[in-house]
């Protein structure tokens, strides 16, 4: 071997590109050991290698199956001479390593363009660079709107800083994240997404770029909130269902407890539901079901507390109770508001009514499904006594509030169609033992009932409200009544009008008391407004200003009652009183009773240093009058004289 050849043979040895060479038919004449390599079939001398020859050195790429793999070369060859035959030698360069990245970048290129999942690539500052058609499908952003700018511009306002803290962390230390996100679309709309960012790394295991994946689910949550509506929701009429009213119910119930508040659930059944079914269909009875619940809706929308549990059964869930009786109030509404007719397609009209059944937390039950049942038994109970009323699970709780709902409907009725009337009891000056004034008093002349007294209803005005018009009303007529007294000229009177102490600190008490004195034309100086204690400490302060503004009008103050509240005399003298009423309770006992002459004496006495008059209330004997004479009381008024009568009665008694 010459030198020059061994030099070559070496040369061939230490490239890495392989170098073949063939004759005529592909025979391998020879073959260096990177091409051995490249081809991996062993000894390649000899073989044929099935390579396409060609006289040009244009470049061609072949496929190389290999031992144990597919690879991919690239191939030059030219023709030589080699022991003097034609041959050709050919350069094998092995590309499967770019070949394989190259075709995997463009499948990459393929599913980044063709997925339906959203994709987005971020650098290392946060900078969008790339975002594929289906991003711009889902967020309405395009390319030219995004790049250069950091994902935040896609950020829902939903999370917090926390958030977004947790899935940098996640990133940071696992390389990657998953979960829900909800993010902002170009036109505002915010959707839910499932996302997935993960980091890629260069070849230098440096991070460069973060992608993220994401699917938009909002759909597929509509889906999921739709179920979840449809499993706590009656489908007909879209109310809360029953196990929705279990849940409440807990809720409440423990609300109840913490607050020292009341719970009622009341549970309705249409009282001819089933005739409206059976004669005129289903859709109809549909028809009707949802009709009741948008009544029951609109007496209570600001509560979220009507349930329908099913066929034609409906509840009320009330909170925020202080009486249980007051359930009674709102069962007569419900009552009340499904008896009228239901206007229903086709021109059908129909009457149903509807019967409540009442069971009370805390008292009949203690827990929710407790609750329920009893509601339910006591609803059975209404409809067998004869449907369109309410039972309570406990009868003494359905008697006293029935009697209440009752007085209540039926006062209404009353201060509507003229029913109350004034009864005025002389006042007596004890000294002269003429009648200076009189206590205005009402009643409430009842076609049905007869006289009935304040003591069975004023309680129930001011539980409902009603107290306000009727006081009103006492004072008006009071006031009217007085005017016809002086100008038919009789002797002047001192008028006294009482007011609720809810009248006196809800409604602007002053302003109807000028009102009703410039119309009447009635003098301020002869009106008297009996209060009692309560009223005024209540709301101490509030009560000052509310009495120095009546004082200002020129009218007189009484405290009514005096005794069987805080009684504090030290206390009055906070308030611009004119005349103490000694509650009859200190008086019934003179002169058998020394502590209450004793008491008697004493609030005399103590009234007198603060310079109030003082009366005495219910003085019905001679000894009585005798006893408060000689203590110095300056009035009375009492069944001595005369009970409350009408006003031409009390006219009699003036002229006597
Ligand atoms: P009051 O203001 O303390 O009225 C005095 C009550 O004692 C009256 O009862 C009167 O009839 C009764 N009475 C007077 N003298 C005697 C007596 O010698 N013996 C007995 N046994 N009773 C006597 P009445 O009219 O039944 O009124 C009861 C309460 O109802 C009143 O107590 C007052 O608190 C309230 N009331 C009456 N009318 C009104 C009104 O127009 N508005 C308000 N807010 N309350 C009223
Ligand atoms: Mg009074
Ligand atoms: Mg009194």
């Amino acid at each position: 071997m010459t030198e020059t050849k061994a030099n070559i043979e070496l040369i061939l040895a230490t490239i890495t590109d392989g170098i073949v060479v063939v004759n005529q038919h592909g025979t391998v004449l020879y073959a260096n050991q990177s091409a051995e390599h490249i081809f991996d079939r062993g000894e390649l001398q000899g073989r044929d290698l099935a390579i396409p020859l060609s006289v040009s050195s244009a470049c061609q790429d072949i496929n190389l199956i290999r031992h144990s793999s597919i690879g991919w070369a690239e191939l030059r060859s030219s023709p030589i001479t080699w022991e003097k035959q034609l041959a050709y030698v050919i350069g094998v360069r092995d590309i499967t390593e770019r070949k394989t990245s190259e075709l995997g970048l463009s499948l990459a290129a393929a599913v980044f363009d063709s997925t339906r999942e959203g994709v987005m690539v971020t650098d290392t500052s946060n900078r969008i660079v790339r975002i594929n058609p289906a991003f711009t499908d889902i967020t309405g952003y395009s390319e030219a709107d995004l790049m250069g700018k950091t994902p935040e511009i896609l950020q829902s306002g939903r999370h917090n800083r926390a958030f977004y803290a947790v899935i940098q962390d996640s990133i940071a230390s696992a390389g990657h994240w998953q979960g829900e996100i909800w993010n902002r679309r170009k036109n505002g709309e915010i959707y839910p997404e499932l996302a997935s960012i993960a980091v890629v790394k260069n070849i230098s295991g440096v991070i460069s770029h973060f992608v993220t994946v994401f699917a938009d689910i909002s759909t597929l949550k509509q889906t999921q909130a739709d179920l979840d509506f449809l499993a706590h929701h009656d489908p007909l009429t879209r109310l809360p269902n029953r196990s929705s009213l279990l849940v409440n119910l807990e809720h409440s119930m423990s609300r109840a407890q913490r607050d020292g508040k009341y719970l009622a659930l009341l549970m309705i059944d249409m009282d001819r539901f089933k005739d409206v079914n059976d004669s005129y269909g289903h859709l109809v009875g549909d028809e009707l079901l949802q009709q009741v619940a948008s009544r029951l809706l609109a007496q209570w929308r600001e509560r979220d507390t009507i349930f329908r549990l099913g066929g034609d059964e409906f509840t009320v869930l009330l909170e925020d109770i202080t009486d249980a009786k007051d359930a009674a109030h709102i069962a007569n509404e419900v009552i009340e508001i499904l008896s009228e007719p239901f206007r229903l397609a086709d021109s059908i009209e129909v009457r149903i009514g509807a019967s409540v059944g009442i069971s009370i937390f805390p008292g009949h039950s203690s827990t929710p499904e407790l609750m329920l049942q009893h509601a339910d038994s006591a609803l059975y109970k209404a409809k067998n006594e004869g449907r369109g009323r309410f039972v309570y699970f406990s009868e003494s709780l359905t008697l006293a509030a029935r009697e209440r709902v009752d007085i209540e409907v039926r006062l209404r009725h009353a201060i509507k169609h003229d029913e109350l009337r004034v009864y005025y009891q002389p006042q007596v000056d004890i000294r002269t033992g003429l009648i200076v004034g009189a206590e205005a008093l009402v009643r409430w002349q009842s076609p049905e009932d007869g006289l009935i007294q304040p003591a069975r209803f004023i309680h129930i005005a001011e539980a409902s409200g009603l107290i306000g018009e009727i006081d009103d009303w006492v004072l008006k007529e009071a006031c009217a009544q007085g005017q016809r007294w002086r100008v038919a000229g009789l002797p002047p009177l001192t008028l006294a009008v009482n007011l609720s102490p809810y009248q006196f600190l809800q409604g602007d008490i002053s302003e109807t008391v000028t009102q009703v004195l410039r119309d009447t034309g009635f003098p301020a100086a002869y009106l008297e407004l009996e209060l009692t204690e309560s009223a005024l400490m209540q709301r101490e302060t509030e009560a000052i200003l509310i009495l120095n503004r009546l004082k200002a009008l020129g009218v007189r103050l009484a405290i009514d009652d005096f005794g069987t509240g805080y009684s504090s005399l030290a206390y009055l003298k906070l308030f611009p009183l004119d005349v103490l009423k000694i509650d009859k309770r200190f008086i019934d006992d003179i002169p058998l009773h020394r502590d209450d002459m004793e008491i008697a004496t004493a609030i005399i006495a103590m009234a007198h240093s603060l310079r109030l008059k003082v009366l005495a209330e219910g003085v019905e004997n001679k000894n009585q009058l005798a006893f408060l004479e000689t203590q110095g009381c300056d009035l009375f008024q009492g069944y001595l004289t005369s009970s409350p009568v009408p006003a031409a009665e009390f006219e009699q008694l003036l002229l006597r």
